[in-house]
């Protein structure tokens, strides 16, 4: 397999459905080898690993809030791999019932929890094996930046500010080592995890919220991704990239 990744390791977490799954195989087939990390879909994780070939991807179940399993991921990772070229940390929980009201500190706490601990020790635990040229991507949503959010988006925003935050931050930390760190945020991409609790009549609207009258796909993210992960983005860092079909501009 020759492609723009050839050699380099990818480790996605979440890759066993959605947004993640479609990356970790865009990924692969530019000639990456990859971890697909998920928390409990053990067959999705390995129909992944077999569509891109065992011989360059394994299934590592982990619950990316723990950092126990965090360790086991990397150690997984690097026993079989070595190193960790592009670190894509996609796995989060999209919640919509998160208003002032209704959100209690065990929600709070499962929701920071996956958005923003967990990606924040995977870099910490990942970065000593990243070598130079190394990419990390972390997970926002556009709706940060959305003005017509509503009320109920509430927690969810909030740990999704928080990853845009650390984005910033730790782009101009690694990236004295040659590593780029940005933030992915898509729009509404028609997931599992999107479909829950939406009407069709709300589906609807949302379609309507990018000129081209539909639902993003997550292969529509996944190729960002895989761009950013050549080297040919060398010189993007720090940057919040929005990938949601013009629902928000500017
Ligand atoms: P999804 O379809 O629900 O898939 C979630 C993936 O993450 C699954 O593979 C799941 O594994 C895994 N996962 C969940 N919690 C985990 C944990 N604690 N540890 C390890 N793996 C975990 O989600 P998605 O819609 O593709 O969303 C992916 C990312 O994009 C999220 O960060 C989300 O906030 C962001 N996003 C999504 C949208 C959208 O409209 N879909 C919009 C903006 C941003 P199992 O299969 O084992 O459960």
């Amino acid at each position: 397999m020759s492609g723009r990744l050839t050699g380099k390791v990818a480790l996605v977490t979440g890759a066993s459905r959605g947004i993640g799954r479609a990356t970790a195989i865009a990924l692969s087939n530019e000639g990456a080898s990859v971890v697909v990390n998920y928390i409990s879909s053990n067959s999705a994780a390995e129909e992944v690993v077999r569509e891109i070939g065992a011989d360059r991807a394994i299934s590592v179940k982990a619950d990316v809030s723990k950092l126990d399993d965090i360790e086991i991921l990397i150690k997984q990772t690097i026993d079989r791999f070595q190193k960790i070229d592009i670190l894509v940390l996609n796995a989060g929980l999209l919640w919509q019932n998160g208003t002032l009201e209704a959100t209690d500190e065990k929600t709070f706490d499962k929701l920071f929890g996956s958005n923003v601990k967990g990606p924040f020790f995977m870099v910490q635990m990942a970065t000593p094996y990243i070598p130079e040229g190394g990419r990390i991507m972390l997970f926002s949503s556009s709706l940060t930046s959305f003005s017509m959010i509503t009320p109920n988006y509430l927690l969810y925003a909030a740990t999704k500010g928080a990853v845009e935050q650390m984005t910033r931050v730790l782009a101009k930390d690694l990236g004295k080592r040659n590593i780029t760190v940005n933030t992915i945020s898509p729009g509404p991409i028609g997931t599992d995890a999107y479909y829950v609790g939406k009407t069709e009549q709300m589906v609807r609207m949302q379609s309507n919220l990018a000129p081209a009258g539909r639902l993003g796909e997550p292969e529509d993210v996944a190729e960002v991704i895989t761009f950013i992960a050549c080297d040919q983005s060398r010189w993007m860092n720090g940057q919040n990239i929005r990938i949601n079909g013009g629902m928000t501009v500017g």
